[in-house]
C-alpha cells in the first residue's frame, strides 16, 4: 500500500537535497519518479529543483490552477510512475492535497512532499495544513539554531538588513532572506525589533 508522506522542517535543512537523493534511489532501481515544484519559486529557473550542494532535477511546475492529480495520472498512462516527490509543497492547496490523496489511495502511488512547515510568522501554510492533517507519516528533518537547539522557525530579512515580522507570506528568495531559528532566538529577535520601533 501506497503512502503519503510529508517531509517538513524550517528553512536550509536539506529538503531539496532530501527529495533529489529519494528520486536518485528510485532512478537507479530502474522505477520511474516526477518530481514537482511550485512555479512560484523560479530562484534556479523555471521546472527545476536545485540542492544547495549542487544537485538538480527537472520538475514539473505546479500553481493554485494545476490539476495535479489528471497531470500524474495521464503521465503514468503512458509509462508507470513509482514515486511523485513534491518539492516547496507548502505551496499546495487544500484541492491538491486532496488529489494526492487521492493518487496514494486509488493509483497506489507513493508521495513524498518536501516543505515547510510555517512561515516567517511561525503560522502555517495551506499546503503544510493539510499534509499536517492527512499524511501517512510525518518526516520532521531537522536544521539547527546557533545556540545547538533544533530550529523551528524562519526569520525573514528585508532589503535593509533588518529582521521583519509584518507583510505577505510568500516572499521567494535564498539563504540570504531567512535564517531557521529555534522558538526562543526567534521569540527574542521579535521582541528586540519591535521594542525598537516603539
Ligand atoms: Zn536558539
Amino acid at each position: 500500500m501506497a503512502q503519503l508522506y510529508f517531509y517538513y522542517s524550517a528553512m536550509n535543512a536539506g529538503k531539496s537535497t532530501s527529495l533529489l537523493q529519494s528520486s536518485y534511489n528510485y532512478n537507479e532501481r530502474g522505477m520511474r519518479t516526477l518530481i514537482f515544484t511550485a512555479e512560484i519559486d523560479t530562484r534556479f529557473g523555471k521546472g527545476k529543483v536545485c540542492s544547495r550542494i549542487g544537485l538538480s532535477a527537472e520538475a514539473l511546475l505546479f500553481s493554485p490552477e494545476t490539476n495535479i492529480a489528471e497531470l500524474i495520472k495521464s503521465e503514468n498512462e503512458s509509462e508507470k510512475v513509482h514515486c511523485i516527490l513534491i518539492d516547496e509543497c507548502h505551496f499546495l492547496t487544500k484541492k491538491h492535497v486532496e488529489q494526492l490523496c487521492e493518487i496514494v489511495d486509488y493509483d497506489d502511488i507513493p508521495v513524498l512532499c518536501y516543505g515547510l512547515r510555517t512561515d516567517f510568522q511561525g503560522e502555517l501554510f495551506s499546503g503544510s495544513q493539510y499534509l499536517l492533517a492527512w499524511s501517512d507519516k510525518l518526516v520532521e528533518l531537522k536544521t539547527i539554531c546557533h545556540c545547538g537547539r533544533k530550529a523551528s522557525r524562519t526569520l525573514r530579512f528585508g532589503g535593509d538588513g533588518n529582521v521583519v515580522y509584518e507583510g505577505s507570506q510568500i516572499d521567494i528568495g535564498g539563504n540570504e532572506k531567512y535564517v531557521a531559528v529555534c522558538r526562543k532566538h526567534y521569540s527574542d529577535v521579535i521582541r528586540e525589533v519591535k521594542a525598537k520601533k516603539v
